[in-house]
């Protein structure tokens, strides 16, 4: 059994809360403790001090802003991080020694009590970005954002997973015609940049095999992207690529401003706290 809330998903801030029966976690510290706290009381009736643990996938501050602050609060947290991304976020801090900090390996699985990580490596513009898979019994959860384009590697990494918390960051009319000066452009379109609602989809299409699934579009631009567009386009890409599995997926939301209603993952039963799905 695992259970998770989106509780900042953007380039404002991001940060998901994970739990299965004997270990808590939060993955990346983007919005500040105090809204961490606040969303993580809302969502989940928990508080930042009952974490075993706080994994970082990279140093942008969109999913390190409350870190340190965080850690304040709870200075046993354990952190996990890659080397490129620990020595990227702490190289001004003071008192980086201080934190309980174990280096993560992409590639090298290890368990946190009765959940088990997967790293894996991802391509986007950070000193040493990973993403990660969860499994705890019969259910998975992967959560995937901030890359440029999802590689043969990544999918057979997480092929099979119960629920994605999936990177749908923009659309590439609305990037291309939008306001961003053309250097921020190529760096969101290229390969260390973030992936389009179309290819995310696509590549989302390539996993599935009609088994239920949850999908929460993550990471959507506020300036170039819209979440009924975002919404539109995995609708109308997964029926056009796998007509039959498509029913099968859940699509759901995330905000900047509220977390995710808590979503209890029971191998492949689904369930949310607060009401169903918002879309689709
Ligand atoms: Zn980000
Ligand atoms: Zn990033």
């Amino acid at each position: 059994m695992l259970e998770f809330s989106v509780l900042a998903s953007g380039s404002s801030g991001n940060a998901v809360w994970i739990r299965s029966p004997g270990t808590e976690i939060l993955v990346d510290a983007g919005i500040s403790a105090a809204q961490l706290e606040k969303r993580l009381q809302t969502a989940t009736g928990r508080s930042l001090t009952d974490l075993d643990a706080l994994l970082l996938t990279h140093e942008h501050v969109d999913h390190i802003r409350g870190l340190k602050q965080a850690l304040k609060r709870h200075p046993s947290c354990r952190v996990y991080a890659t080397a490129g991304t620990w020595y990227a976020t702490t190289h001004t801090w003071e008192s980086a020694d201080a934190v309980a900090w174990t280096p993560v390996q992409a590639g090298t699985p290890w368990t946190l009590g009765d959940l088990r990580v997967t790293p894996f490596s991802v391509s986007h513009d950070a000193e040493e970005p990973v993403a990660y898979r969860f499994d705890c019994g019969d259910a998975a959860l992967t959560v995937l954002t901030d890359l440029g384009y999802v590689s043969d590697r990544i999918k057979a990494v997480v092929r099979g997973c119960t629920a994605y918390i999936w990177e749908a960051n923009h659309d590439p009319a609305m990037l291309r015609s939008g306001r961003y000066p053309w250097h921020v452009k190529r760096r969101i379109l290229g390969d260390k940049g973030h992936l389009s609602n179309e290819d995310a989809a696509v590549a989302l299409a390539d996993l599935l095999d009609g088994a239920p699934v949850a999908v929460y579009l993550a990471h959507l631009s506020e300036e170039n992207n819209h979440p009924d567009l975002a919404e539109l386009t995995f609708t109308s890409v997964l029926q056009e690529c796998q007509p039959t599995a498509a029913s099968a997926v859940r699509l759901y939301r995330t905000h900047r401003t509220q977390p995710t209603p808590r979503h209890v993952l029971l191998g492949g039963q689904h369930t949310t706290a607060a009401g169903g799905p918002n879309c689709l």
